[in-house]
């Protein structure tokens, strides 16, 4: 129903008005309130409020619709507070959130906690005030003298909350005392429900109107001759703001601070406000910096100029086309070309990338084109910077964001382009907590429901969106030729195993590798190393007796990390200090098996002692800005070799990098699952394209222990066609996606038995509903027990075609509600993974 409605109705009669509001908590449908009279012509759908839900719990919703329909089942509450004039979300957005629910089998609570960013919701608090009619000084119960501490101060104070008391008693439990305090009617307790967003102020000063008036200005000066600290905060202001020629912008003033950082007497500011010169106030402004637009115009090469036609024209007939181009192309300026045209036409545009942490080259670009009309929105933004960007899409501020895969959520209203790079990439998949959702497919979603396009981009497309290409299902457009005049590297394959057998390799390295490290060392050109596997070594065993140290949560070896001496699990976080004897039979020969990244940083500072090497992996890249200083220390020529995980294989792009070293791709290779070909091609050809630009040919040496698998001749010729032919039968040979669609199911409990009976249950009951040839397993994962949990697995596979999706989905989560009836089973839990990547 439309406010117009609203309003018009309610001039005739006072109606009763029930809202259904979405919840983010784990239940399957959106609750029901009733309206408070006074709220009649203001509640709209997307507003948020704040409810009770059950006895205790008071929260934020967001209104999904209103109706005049009671509930049947319960009584409806009244709701308490409307928060939003405006809606905070489109309709657009509710009808999405519904359809992400439905498709990836979860509820809508789930997909509006994971999408609303947390400073929209609002958090409560449970704080404390004396009782109102409690005197302290007239009473003559006893106190502790804790709680008298906690009473004196609860007078100077309006209220506390548990954290301020917890803090004030120097003790963690303090419910006793606060139990304590209520019998003896002292205190009370309320629940505070607080905002979590707070805008950014900026206190700044103007001067008093009425000055500028009448030439009082010039008076003023007269006055402060004889002041000269005085006069030169008013020299200061006039320079900053010229009001004798633009009066009106006397409004916007100065900022406080600029007087400070002017080296001006802050105390002489202070008198000029005293006196009535100055006047201060505060503004609320963004927590971005404002940007500049530098550069405008992008002239394209004959073939991005052909490929950008080629897009637009294959946008007439297909509303999803796939840009295939290969490595150093230059995607980028085609989609930047675009965004403008789109831009232009009045649309919105989304530009997905797979983590923005590891594109800061791409956003500096973008920044210099759209300058302070783009917004971006990442993980590792604060709640409040995420809010502003929420809040400057609402509001027109923001007509385009590049964004990771959460920017999906946000409250686009007229989206025209969408544009996902690097679509082949598995980040884009939301693995935990639900839903569990492919960026890459729901942006497709949105883009039917706002009638926009979307651009797939990759050099090394998903089996998928090549085959829905093929099929014709997506336009098609190719680049082939690497930008300017880059070409693409020659390749050599270190045969490891000969390398052994004759002594040639020196630790992990190769003889072909160091080499060519040497060649490109001599030459002043970088170096990456790639190994797809953090820590020193993935675990350790005892010499003599066998022994490996496991975590004691999950099913996994611990990983042995040498710069803090520890052993970590890498699923749970699990740390232990390094052993020195083994715990089996006390032998101090413990020695390490495999490597990882920070072995061959190692390694290679004995080799190659005269290079400057940097390690760039999770464990060096947790704090905020560490990542963007490596990659500056690393484009300004500070490290000569860069050793890491898939993180360097990322959209980077170095001139001065020659050489690239693919350690361990067997081990990737032989990962058991359908999608490990596809991964290691799309990795190896991605870092691979890391060498090599502008001009200079770039070299590549992959490390093997099997040289004549065909993959890796695939990759070595750019063969991604040859690639894509023998991939796909494998995958229609052997029913995979995309020839089928996979749900899988996982369940979980802390007792392996009813993990394996509940997993049991559950695939005998699916077979029965569905059909035995749907379904494979209950198996146990590789990784059988995480966190202290026993996993099991079942995998439903179903044709694409000729299948009721929407039935199987919820036969499958009845078969769930039937299972988890069971008394013994009901600690289980099942959950749903549709489409796992
Ligand atoms: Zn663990
Ligand atoms: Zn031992």
């Amino acid at each position: 129903m439309s406010q117009l409605e609203l309003n018009t109705t309610s001039a005739t009669a006072r109606k009763t008005y029930f809202v259904d509001v979405m919840l983010p908590v784990p239940i399957p449908k959106m609750f029901t309130y009733r309206v408070p009279y006074e709220l009649n012509e203001i509640v709209q759908v997307g507003c948020r409020v704040i409810v009770q839900f059950g006895s205790r719990k008071i929260l934020t919703g967001v209104i999904g619709r209103i109706h005049e329909i009671p509930p049947e089942k319960y009584e409806a509450k009244t709701i308490l507070e409307l928060l939003d004039e405006e809606p905070v979300i489109h309709k657009l957005q509710i009808t999405l959130f519904q359809w992400m629910a439905d498709y990836y089998m979860c509820t809508l609570g789930e997909v509006l906690n994971i999408a609303l960013p947390s400073g929209l919701k609002l958090s409560s608090e449970s704080r404390i005030q004396l009782h109102p009619h409690f005197d302290y000084y007239g009473s003559s119960l006893e106190f502790s003298d804790k709680e008298t501490l906690l009473l004196e101060t609860l007078l100077k104070n309006d209220s506390l909350s548990y954290s301020e008391i917890s803090k004030l008693l120097h003790q963690k439990t303090i419910y006793t005392i606060i139990k304590s305090l209520v019998y003896k009617e002292a205190v009370i307790i309320f629940e505070e429900v607080k905002e979590k967003y707070k805008p950014k102020k900026e206190t700044r000063v103007r001067i008093a109107p009425h000055l500028l008036i009448d030439h009082q200005l010039e008076a003023l000066f007269d006055l402060l001759a004889s002041k000269p600290k005085q006069e030169a905060i008013l020299l200061h202001y006039l320079q900053h703001v010229p009001v004798f020629n633009q009066p009106e912008l006397n409004r916007q003033g100065l900022a406080k601070n600029t007087f400070g950082n002017g080296g001006l007497s802050e105390s002489s500011l202070k008198t000029l406000v005293k006196n009535g010169v100055f006047e201060e106030f505060e503004i609320i402004i963004s927590r971005f910096g404002s940007y500049d637009q530098q550069l405008t115009d992008i002239t394209l090469t004959a073939e991005q100029e052909k490929a950008k036609a080629n897009i637009l024209e294959s946008f007439k007939t297909k509303d999803t086309t796939l840009l295939h181009g290969i490595t150093g192309s230059g995607k980028t300026e085609i989609y930047i070309s675009l965004i403008q045209d789109a831009l232009e036409g009045g649309s919105q545009v989304l530009y997905l990338l797979p983590e923005i942490a590891l594109t800061t080259q791409i956003v500096t670009r973008l920044r210099k084109v759209f300058g302070d009309q783009m917004g971006v929105y990442h993980s590792r933004f604060s709640d409040n910077e995420r809010v502003e960007v929420w809040k400057g899409v609402l509001n027109g501020k923001y007509q385009f964001v590049v964004g990771v895969r959460s920017s999906i959520f946000l409250p686009f209203d007229n989206l025209g382009l969408i544009i996902v790079d690097e679509e082949h990439e598995s980040s884009y998949k939301q693995y935990d907590p639900a839903p569990r959702y492919s960026a890459r497919d729901v942006a497709i979603v949105i883009a039917a429901h706002h009638h926009a396009k979307v651009l797939l981009g990759s050099a090394t497309p998903s089996m998928e969106s090549q085959y829905q290409a093929r099929q014709g299902k997506y336009g098609l457009v190719k680049l082939t030729s690497r930008y300017g005049m880059a070409v693409l590297p020659e390749f050599a394959v270190a045969d490891m195993i000969r390398e052994r057998n004759k002594k040639l390799s020196k630790g992990e390295f190769s003889s072909l590798l160091i080499e060519a490290i040497n060649e490109a060392l001599d030459n002043k050109e970088q170096v990456i190393i790639f190994q797809n596997r953090r820590g020193y070594s993935p675990y350790i065993t005892c010499h003599e007796c066998g022994w490996i140290p496991k975590c004691t949560n999950c099913a996994v070896s611990l990983t042995y990390h040498q710069y803090r001496a520890e052993l970590r699990c890498h699923y749970c976080g699990y740390k232990e200090p390094m052993p020195t004897t083994c715990e089996a039979c006390g032998s101090t020969h413990l020695k390490t098996i495999g490597f990882g990244t920070e072995k061959l940083e190692e390694e290679i500072a004995l080799l190659f002692p005269q290079a400057k090497v940097q390690r760039m992996d999770l464990d060096t890249t947790r704090r905020k800005n560490s990542y963007d200083t490596i990659i500056k220390d690393f484009e300004q020529g500070h490290i000569d070799i860069l050793v890491g995980t898939q993180m360097v294989s990322k959209g980077l792009d170095f001139d001065n990098v020659s050489l690239v070293g693919i350690f361990d791709i067997d081990r990737m290779l032989h990962f058991p699952d359908f999608r490990s070909f596809e991964r290691t091609f799309q990795l190896s050809t991605q870092v691979s394209g890391r060498a090599g630009r502008r001009g200079k040919k770039g070299k590549v040496v992959i490390q093997t222990r099997n040289t004549s698998q065909r993959i890796l001749h695939q990759i070595i010729s750019n063969g991604y066609q040859d690639f894509y032919e023998t991939e796909i039968n494998e995958r229609k040979a052997h029913l995979y996606p995309p020839f089928t669609r996979i749900i899988g199911v996982t369940i979980k409990n802390k007792d392996p038995k009813t993990a394996k009976i509940t997993a049991m249950k559950m695939g005998n009951l699916v077979r029965e509903k569905i059909g035995t040839n749907r379904v494979l397993g209950p198996e146990e994962p590789i990784i059988s027990k995480i966190r202290n949990e026993y996993l099991m697995e079942l995998v439903v596979k179903l044709e694409r075609s000729q299948i009721n999706l929407g039935k199987v989905k919820s036969l499958l989560y009845e078969s769930m509600l039937e299972v988890l009836q069971e008394k013994e089973l009901r600690s289980s839990k099942i959950i749903f993974d549709v489409d796992p990547y």
